[in-house]
């Protein structure tokens, strides 16, 4: 076979993404290296996957260890990882039944299918629209891409599930407005994420809260980016004084390992009965194993008030560095889910950061044209972020000098 290079990827791959020029090959906790030996720090983690870094070695032991006894048996037979991982989610949370998947958009198809089927099951077919967000996320499958409040992701798609209406984020009028008994679920993001890092008012969750429970309608909470970790609680609901009917799980769920999850109480549950639902991959021995080990890291106290030290750390930091260059209009965040605005000057040119950050060994991400991202592993470390920063103040002043001469 031919060297595999960056110009391989325009050879072989549908083009529906556009990756970076280096391709990296190795990982270890914050730090990754590229073909040519250059190593960058990881400030984005596999977009908030490698929650626990690169090559953890208790997920890398976990793995491995599951590997030597039992790669997959499907769902005719159940499996203990599955099981294990299942009985620690209902520990750590407000649920009582998991359903584990293998994505995002799975989960939130799942939860949505329960949405449907719960409704129909109590009340009947007329109860059956779905209200999300705009500007909102929550996967590619044609029912997520409607769900998700943001037209460019189902244009040229359609035709698309119907019975799935949008309100602006943080609108609790607009909710009220649009909420009938014919309503069966209100689906959010407690922090839009690849929106632009949003988080929702407290008004705002428990407003949707009490609309459902007035209405008979599930909350969803679709937490495959703000979970596991990430706002500095296991789960951002539980930062809040709300509870959902169902929240979806994915990305860190597995440190890297791909797997979803759908939980919910078992009053909702029920309405998924025996062959109403199903994944052949899904709670596969493997994932479940990475699992378990996942929420045993994160759920741990210390690790939770690591997140919100470094969080402070790092926004302290962006602050000083944005107004340094005047970059920045806000910087949102909840934890280590991390948007910095850019000023009108730089609009549009969020992307431009990456690609010079790549140049200087850093990798930031965005969240559409006027927002960096960042999402750095919940365990980075003081001597990661040291070099990270000196590596972020030049890509700023790089592109601070372009773009001021
Ligand atoms: C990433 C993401 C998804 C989709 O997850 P996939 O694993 O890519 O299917 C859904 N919702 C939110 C909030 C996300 O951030």
């Amino acid at each position: 076979m031919s060297e595999i290079t960056r110009e391989t990827f325009d050879q072989v791959m549908v083009p529906n993404y556009a990756p970076a020029k280096m391709i990296p090959v190795r990982g270890e906790g914050s730090r990754v290296w590229d073909q040519n030996g250059q190593e960058y720090i990881d400030l984005v983690g596999g977009i908030a996957v490698n929650g626990l870094g690169h090559a953890n070695s208790l997920l890398v032991e976990a793995l491995k260890n599951q590997a030597d006894k039992l790669w997959h048996v499907s769902n005719v037979l159940t499996n203990e990882p599955a099981l294990e991982a299942a009985q620690k989610l209902c520990d750590l949370t407000f649920a009582d039944k998991v359903y584990f998947c293998n994505s995002g958009a799975e989960a939130n198809e799942a939860a949505l299918k329960l949405a449907r089927k719960w409704a129909f099951d109590n009340y009947g077919a007329h109860k059956n629209e779905i209200i999300a967000t705009y500007n909102s996320f929550h996967g590619r499958t044609l029912f997520t891409v409607t769900a998700g409040g943001q037209a460019k992701y189902r244009e040229g798609f359609e035709p698309v599930p119907g019975g799935i209406s949008h309100v602006n984020y943080n609108d609790l009028s607009a909710l009220e407005a649009a909420i009938s008994d014919n309503t069966c679920a209100v689906l959010v993001e407690p922090i839009q994420g690849e929106g632009g890092v949003h988080p929702a008012t407290e008004e705002f969750l428990e407003g949707a809260r009490q609309l459902c429970d007035k209405y008979n309608a599930l909350l969803i909470f679709d937490e495959i980016q703000t979970g596991v970790g990430r706002t500095g609680h296991l789960y951002a609901y539980q930062g809040y004084d709300v509870i959902p009917d169902v929240l979806t799980s994915a990305k860190a769920l597995g440190g890297g390992f791909p797997i979803g999850a759908m939980l919910t109480t078992e009053d909702k549950a029920k309405s998924l009965g025996i062959g109403t639902h199903g994944s052949t991959y899904g709670g596969n021995p493997l994932g479940c194993a990475v699992v378990s080990k996942v929420l045993d890291e994160v759920s741990k106290p210390e690790t939770l008030e690591q997140v919100k030290k470094t969080s402070d750390t790092i926004v302290t930091k962006l602050t000083e560095l944005g107004e340094k260059f005047g970059l920045f209009q806000e910087i949102r965040h909840g934890g280590l889910l991390i948007g910095c605005e850019l000023t009108d000057k730089y609009h549009g040119r969020a992307k431009d950061f990456v690609i010079e950050g790549h140049n200087q060994g850093v990798m930031l991400h965005v969240a559409g044209a006027n927002v960096i991202r960042l999402l750095p592993a919940l365990n980075i470390s003081d001597a990661e972020l040291t070099d990270a920063f000196e590596r972020i103040e030049k890509t700023f002043a790089k592109i601070a000098k372009a773009v001021n001469g």
